[in-house]
């Protein structure tokens, strides 16, 4: 049995051999991607309910790589937040965003989105200095702070300190605060109490089977209560059937944002609001 155990701890060390050399050239690969261009970003509409028109944008993170073709954020955010190279690439997201942003209030006046959204991970926001950061981007960009959503999460600003502070100089600059995947973390309505907060976006989970008047509508409902009550602003994630998008309305939520209202592009078609009420 010893035997069996070494033979199968020798296996085991292997492969987290092999999951640190795959995590180190994905490593190195970012490293050049960025210095080469092979990132970009595609933009997500966040619509008002009942009509569906577009009110804001969230940026999300592309990379494709020469050879391995698209790599899944999901897969690179967290090797760039381990490997510290979030803060450079993080950076570079939230300039694009922001650059990108008022080229669309310039070319599509009534009609662009009056936010934008971009997310911000855990090893950005612990950085010193980072609301330095976003405020020499809305400058440089002449971007007026309240157009800007920075989207955090629950264990991002879970262990005080730093974080939240920088959430607390970001929210005194004007910019607002999104929590995100709300619902999902340890300490949601705590950190309600802790952080200045804007947005919740509920999670995905929460409005999956919300149309089966089960367990998740009962959240979905208790969730936007909470919103409503602190005067926030909730937004439901993940929306993708336009059963789902009646029921949220039902439920008194007002934002939603999934593959049913539009699905990340790098450009969006915009409607102005008497395009939308045709
Ligand atoms: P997230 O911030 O919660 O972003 C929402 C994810 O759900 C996105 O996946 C989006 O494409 C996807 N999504 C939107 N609507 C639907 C829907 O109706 N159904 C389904 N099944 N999915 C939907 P994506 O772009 O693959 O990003 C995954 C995660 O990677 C993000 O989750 C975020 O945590 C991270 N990420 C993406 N872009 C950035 C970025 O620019 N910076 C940072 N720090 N993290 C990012
Ligand atoms: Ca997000
Ligand atoms: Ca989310
Ligand atoms: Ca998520």
């Amino acid at each position: 049995a010893a035997k069996t155990s070494q033979a199968r701890f020798r296996r085991y060390a292997v492969e987290l051999d092999d999951r640190a050399d795959e995590e180190a050239r994905l490593g190195a690969e970012m490293r050049a991607a960025l210095d080469t261009g092979q990132f970009h970003l595609v933009y997500q509409p966040i619509v008002s309910l009942p009509g569906g028109e577009t009110r804001y944008v969230e940026s999300l993170v592309r990379w494709t790589h020469p050879v391995r073709g698209f790599v899944s954020p999901g897969e690179f955010v967290p090797v760039a937040e381990r490997n510290g190279l979030i803060v450079e690439l993080g950076e570079w997201i939230l300039r694009t965003a922001c650059a990108q942003f008022v080229r669309w209030q310039a070319t599509h006046g009534a009609a662009a989105p009056t936010r934008i959204s971009v997310n911000v991970s855990a090893r950005q926001l612990a950085e010193p200095g980072f609301a330095a950061v976003v405020a020499d981007a809305l400058a440089g960009n002449r971007m007026a702070p309240d157009c800007l959503i920075v989207e955090v999460t629950e264990t991002a600003v879970f262990g005080g300190g730093v974080a939240v502070r920088a959430v607390e100089e970001l929210h005194e600059l004007g910019v607002k605060i999104a929590l995100d995947d709300f619902g999902t973390g340890h300490s949601s309505l705590t950190l309600l109490q802790t952080v200045p907060v804007d947005v919740l976006k509920v999670d995905k989970s929460f409005v999956d089977n919300i149309t089966e008047a089960g367990r998740h509508a009962v959240i979905a409902t208790a969730l936007i209560q909470v919103s409503d009550g602190l005067g926030l602003s909730a937004v439901a994630e993940g929306v993708e059937t336009a059963e789902q998008a009646a029921s949220l309305f039902e439920l008194g939520y007002r934002y939603a944002q999934g593959y049913h209202f539009g699905r990340p592009v790098a450009e969006p078609a915009f409607h102005g609001p008497e395009v939308a009420a045709r």
